[in-house]
């Protein structure tokens, strides 16, 4: 029998906003969903086998402080308008400890769910869906992966990195991350004459750490992530020695192979992409993942080289870029400075590339008559 997986879902940060004053939801004004819950939860509820389970601390819930009377009536409107939406819970544990008790049942320990240890659930396909570190390191403690409402990684110790599946405020992202997987891909190409590693997530925030050996190429490589808001990690050991045509045009194709990877079977995609950003120069970037690679190139330099490379590879590179990706790219330059030129067309690719990426789990159909793109 397949093994149930579970969402541990936390509640105060995560399905409603925590009352910044006091930390305490005990009374009707102090309550606020969390954007985008209700409609993303039912989505995963509907669509997704996971089992729903609330794992919440209310510190000193039943005490004086926080009276089990100020409790009840909000959170049962909270469970009431949730389920309205078909957003129920199949559990829902909740510790009243204090911090300072160290009891072995509040978050992050595991003494509440028990039941889920046994063998029985798959936990590695499970996750804790939560606001704050406790809840990344219950995931770590259950064995299961953290989604952490949280604007980024920062701050997680290595360990709890490697447990964050993604860090995120938005529940479209969440549904979208649970519904249709990552879009990430990692291509390692080496030849005699380049040593070519790339990762890529479509989904990222723009994290760049790229070395070809080459600063301008770095730097117009950079403009891709940036202004794509993909993470890109790009290392190449080229034979600068000999010139500079080797190491640009394999890691044109290695990025083009890392996308067509990561874009897997493009379902839900807008597909096409367009920009025209201007500086002094007008660029212009169009692009289309139909599957079919196809460059038109618009653009002339009247430079021999932009700092360390060849103006002559970027029309390689876009080449490359295409056919490896399978991508139509139609391409336009116009404007009297060369450097703004070139990186306005890599600025406009990368906004283009966002657009097209763009993915729709409401409408997860492939966008093409023909059945495959
Ligand atoms: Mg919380």
């Amino acid at each position: 029998m397949k093994k149930k997986k579970v969402l541990f879902i936390d509640r105060d940060g995560t399905l409603v906003i925590e009352p910044p004053v006091d930390y305490q939801l005990d009374a009707f004004e102090k309550l606020e969903f969390y954007p985008g819950v209700m409609r993303n939860l039912a989505f995963i509820r509907r669509k997704l086998d996971f089992e729903f389970v609330m794992v919440t601390n209310q510190d000193g819930l039943g005490t004086s402080a926080f009276p089990e009377d100020t409790f009840w009536p909000v959170h049962d409107f909270v469970m009431k308008t949730l389920a309205g939406e078909g957003i129920t819970f199949d559990r829902v544990f909740i510790d009243r400890s204090y911090p300072e008790d160290n009891l072995p049942t509040r978050k992050p320990g595991t003494a509440m769910l028990t039941d889920y240890l046994t063998g029985d659930y798959d936990l590695s396909g499970s996750f804790v869906i939560g606001d704050r570190i406790t809840d990344v390191e219950l995931a770590a403690n259950l064995g299961c992966r953290a989604i952490w409402l949280h604007d980024g990684c920062e701050g997680l110790s290595p360990e709890l990195d490697g447990v964050c599946a993604l860090a995120t405020t938005d529940w479209d992202r969440i549904a979208d991350f649970l519904f249709a997987g990552e879009r990430k891909a990692i291509v390692h190409r080496v030849t005699k004459e380049t040593d070519v590693y790339i990762s890529l997530n479509v989904d990222g925030r723009g994290l760049c750490d790229i070395d070809t050996g080459l600063g301008f190429f770095d730097h117009m490589l950079e403009q891709i992530g940036k202004h794509g808001s993909m993470d890109l990690t790009i290392k190449v050991k080229g034979d600068l020695h000999v010139d500079e045509h080797h190491t640009v045009e394999d890691t044109a194709l290695a990025l083009g192979e890392c996308l067509l990877e990561a874009l897997g079977d493009k379902r839900g995609i807008e597909r096409y992409g367009y920009c025209l950003p201007m500086d002094d120069c007008l660029c212009q970037v169009a692009l289309d993942f139909g599957g079919r690679p196809w460059l038109v190139w618009n653009a002339t330099f009247r430079r021999e080289r932009i700092g360390d490379v060849p103006t002559e590879m970027f029309f390689h590179f876009f080449k490359s870029l295409s056919d490896a990706a399978r991508m139509n790219l139609n391409i336009r330059a116009e404007g009297d400075n060369e450097h703004h030129k070139i990186e306005g067309v890599f600025k406009a690719l990368a906004r283009a590339l966002k657009m097209a990426v763009r993915r729709d789990i409401y409408n997860y159909t492939l966008p093409s008559t023909k059945g495959c793109l």
